[in-house]
């Protein structure tokens, strides 16, 4: 870390494919010359790691090692639209890997003095494939299966499954030569899905959270009962709430009482924090040299609701931000969109463009311009994407979370060019570290120049 910070300067990342970089390591050069690229995260879309060759010894000693024999493999491989050959999406480093790219990649990067970091994943994706170490909603029960859309995402508080997470990650760092590593899927499926902001509840997260002195049972009866309460409530009572409360948790405190949807939250926010602090200490310490350990993070308007207590995770070196289902543009969008249609489905009173805009302000969407439907969130434009994403960059800098490096995400096949511009100069205006790229491995001549443009100065 101290390393890191005496050689400050803004990180242009690219979030690059793996096998594309090992087929074609001159393209790394390219983008060095031409967009100032400083800093490379690997992905490799066959393994969903930095494309690791895990040893024997750690692999047999994985609870996800039987995962090719699994009967609900099929499901998951048609759900998350994996090739044959594509290892299944699960926390941690999988054996069998090939990690000939992987080398061909650092190979390049050293010789250019391209920082270089690795990538594995975490919980929310592939507990399809193992049901028993899934979330559990507030009763202990799975989540419905039409949910399956945002994800499929593992229980936070498994012992033995955290525990060799650690392992597969220590060897990772100690064996490659990288710079550091980045986790992704650290997280619970995005807030626009409803039944997952009531998980998890199990056996394992209820033992946690008594080690913290708290107790679980109690605080889901509280919630449950509240829940109860106000399904009796007029619509207005339920509008007046949205309309009094500043942000969405307020709101629902409002709604649940007795601070029952703030303290669960936080709750939630520290099963994550927790082991992802223990992590990133082990990691680091296996690696015996300057290695940084990051994640993504939800964007600041969904954060705690997807999660993230900044604040909670100041012990780790950097946040990035996700692409697709919690690109920073449409996370906090979904979720205005499917809190509305629920509330509205909930009380047929409620008028569903009032909901909306009270819904837009609490999650501190206000004066952009965005739709008055929730038909119009169904498939946001790149216009909306990048005015959303401005917005979330802005506030990433007003709360400037003390500790780690800040490097937000742009996607750009996601936004037009405008779009770009306007996204990626508000990073460099608001003053923060760097920004991760995806998208670089084809990149138009006027994206190259605005890029350019843009990161060339800061
Ligand atoms: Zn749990």
């Amino acid at each position: 870390m101290a390393a890191y910070e005496a050689g400050k300067t803004f990180r242009v990342g690219w979030f690059a494919d793996l096998e594309a970089l090992g087929q074609n390591p001159v393209r790394l050069a390219e983008l060095q010359a031409s967009v100032g690229v400083n800093m490379v995260l690997l992905e490799s879309h066959r393994f969903h790691t930095g494309g690791y060759r895990l040893s024997d010894e750690v692999w047999r000693a994985s609870p996800l090692r039987d995962w090719r024999e699994r009967p609900l493999l099929v499901r998951h491989r048609q759900m998350r639209h994996l090739s044959d050959e594509a290892f299944a999406v699960l926390p941690g480093i999988l054996g069998g890997a090939d990690d000939s790219d992987l080398h061909v990649a650092l190979e390049a990067g050293r010789r250019l003095g391209v920082e270089m970091w690795g990538h594995a994943g975490l919980w929310s994706y592939g507990a399809i494939v193992y049901p028993e170490l899934a979330l559990r909603d507030l009763k202990g029960q799975p989540l419905p299966p039409e949910e399956e859309v945002w994800g499929d995402c593992f229980c936070p508080s498994k012992p033995h499954l955290n525990a060799w997470v650690v392992d597969s990650l220590r060897e990772a760092a100690a064996r490659y030569p990288t710079d550091g590593i980045e986790l992704d899927h650290a997280r619970y499926l995005p807030p626009a899905s409803i039944p997952n902001l009531l998980a998890c509840a199990c056996p394992d997260c209820t033992r946690q959270a008594a080690a913290w002195g708290i107790d679980l049972p109690g605080l889901a009866d509280t919630i449950i009962t509240g829940w109860k309460r106000i399904q009796r409530q007029p619509a207005a009572t339920v509008q007046g709430a949205l309309d009094k409360a500043r942000t969405p948790l307020e709101a629902l405190d409002v709604l649940l009482g007795d601070s029952a949807a703030s303290r669960w939250f936080h709750l939630r926010a520290r099963f994550l924090s927790d082991p992802l602090a223990k992590m990133a200490k082990a990691t680091r310490e296996a690696a015996a040299r300057p290695f940084r350990f990051g994640i993504d993070v939800f964007p600041p308007s969904v954060a705690l609701l997807g999660g993230h207590t900044y604040g909670d995770l100041a012990s780790l070196d950097f946040f990035m931000g996700g692409f697709g289902l919690i690109g920073w543009g449409n996370a906090g969008p979904d979720a205005c969109r499917e809190w509305t249609r629920a509330l509205c489905r909930q009380w047929p009173a409620l008028e569903e463009r009032r909901v909306l805009r009270s819904l837009y302000r609490l999650f501190g969407y206000e004066g952009l311009s965005l739709p008055e439907t929730t038909q119009g969130l169904d498939r946001p434009t790149g216009a909306l994407l990048a005015q959303v994403q401005k917005r979330e960059v802005e506030r990433l800098a007003q709360t400037r979370p003390q500790g780690p490096a800040l490097y937000p995400p742009v996607n750009l096949p996601s936004l037009d060019d405008e779009g770009v511009r306007m996204v990626c100069a508000a990073i460099v205006e608001n003053g923060l570290d760097g920004v991760m790229l995806g998208g670089l491995e084809r990149l138009s001549p006027e994206r190259g120049r605005i890029l350019t443009k843009v990161f060339g100065r800061a």
